[in-house]
């Protein structure tokens, strides 16, 4: 049987938070599990680069993001796991792919828009060119499944679109991706605004903080009385109790529900409640992240074995993709 094949990737700008476990990591387990499906797995360091970073702590930075990986479950004998840039065929396809998609088509995208009012210093060629890069990521294993989060629906649109471009215009055979949807494919910030990310400070949890942490973090989020006519639907109440139902089921959520129209909500419960079930899922994450932490030989073992195997199948779409193109 041929397997599916499954792409995914988050970039090594900080240590993993609950949005990227809950929307991205916890899709790619799942696939990992699955055995019609065949998971590759990177860390986008070439996509680093498209918002400010710090070239002195990019290594050690990719090696935060690897770490997080093991640690929470992503296994070299299940998954291909690699650094996008040990992969240079991702940038010769993307530029091959770059022929077929519009300039207005890139510079009208959401996520691009939005990335340049965090950064509006940085509007470089680099972060238009991000799709196509990502498109080729995806691409260069015909990957049919995507796990991540909602926000990056309009790139795997543009995916999409540059497969069905390159099959009627060159007679490629690429498949047209799907996002894998999880439960918390939009995790909300902390803070009761937007949603959770490394660049909104208080917005996040990460994967390695412990009790305290958690405890102080979660104090930080705006509540309200406790009680009320109607349940909040956004803001720091409503926030809160996504996360109640994301970590504690969606019954206790529906008792706090009860509770808010009836005879109120003690928020420092609530707090204290959800902080150690949120502590109890990211225990055993962080018991498995200090052994892979004590061995570093290990994990360059288990990266240049994946950039490898990575190679072997993104050099021969390559290869198809240039020789279609009319290259050789
Ligand atoms: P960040 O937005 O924190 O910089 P990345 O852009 O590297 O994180 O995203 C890595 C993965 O995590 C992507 O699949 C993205 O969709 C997912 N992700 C990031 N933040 C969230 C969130 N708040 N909710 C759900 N998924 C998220």
């Amino acid at each position: 049987m041929n397997k599916k094949r499954v792409l995914s990737g988050i970039r090594a700008s900080g240590r993993l938070h609950l949005g990227n476990y809950l929307g991205a990591v916890k899709g790619m387990l799942a696939l990992q599990e699955n055995p019609e499906y065949e998971t590759f797995y990177m860390v986008a360091d070439l996509h680093t680069l498209t918002t400010p970073y710090d070239p002195k702590t990019l290594k050690n930075d990719v090696r935060e993001v690897v770490l997080d990986y093991l640690a929470v479950g992503l296994d070299p004998e299940k998954s291909t796991l690699f650094i996008q840039s040990q992969v240079p065929e991702h940038v010769e396809l993307a530029y091959l792919f770059s022929t077929t998609t519009s300039l207005a088509k890139l510079l009208h995208l959401p996520t691009y828009k939005e990335t340049l009012k965090l950064h509006p210093q940085h509007s470089t060629v680099a972060l238009l060119y991000y799709p196509i890069l990502m498109a080729a990521d995806i691409l260069a294993y015909k990957a049919q499944s995507v796990p991540t989060g909602i926000d990056q629906e309009p790139h795997i649109e543009i995916t999409r679109e540059i497969a069905r471009k390159m099959n009627s215009q060159h007679g490629t055979d690429f498949p047209e991706p799907q996002r894998f949807v999880t439960e918390g494919e939009y995790v909300p910030a902390l803070t009761g605004e937007g949603k959770m990310s490394k660049s909104i400070e208080g917005s996040y949890i990460n994967l390695t903080d412990d009790l305290e942490t958690i405890k102080r973090r979660l104090a930080g989020a705006p509540t309200d009385s406790g009680k009320g006519e109607n349940v909040p639907e956004k803001g720091g109440v409503a926030n809160l109790l996504i996360f109640v139902e994301l970590f504690q089921g969606r019954k206790i959520r529906q008792e706090y529900e009860k509770a808010y129209t009836g005879s109120g909500i003690r928020y420092s419960e609530l707090k204290e409640g959800l902080a150690k079930a949120i502590f109890e899922e990211l225990k055993p994450v962080q018991e498995r992240r200090k052994r892979f932490e004590q061995d570093p030989e290990l994990v360059e073992k288990i990266l240049s074995k994946g950039a490898e195997k990575a190679r072997n199948v993104a050099r021969e779409t390559l290869d198809e993709t240039k020789k279609a193109m009319g290259l050789v």
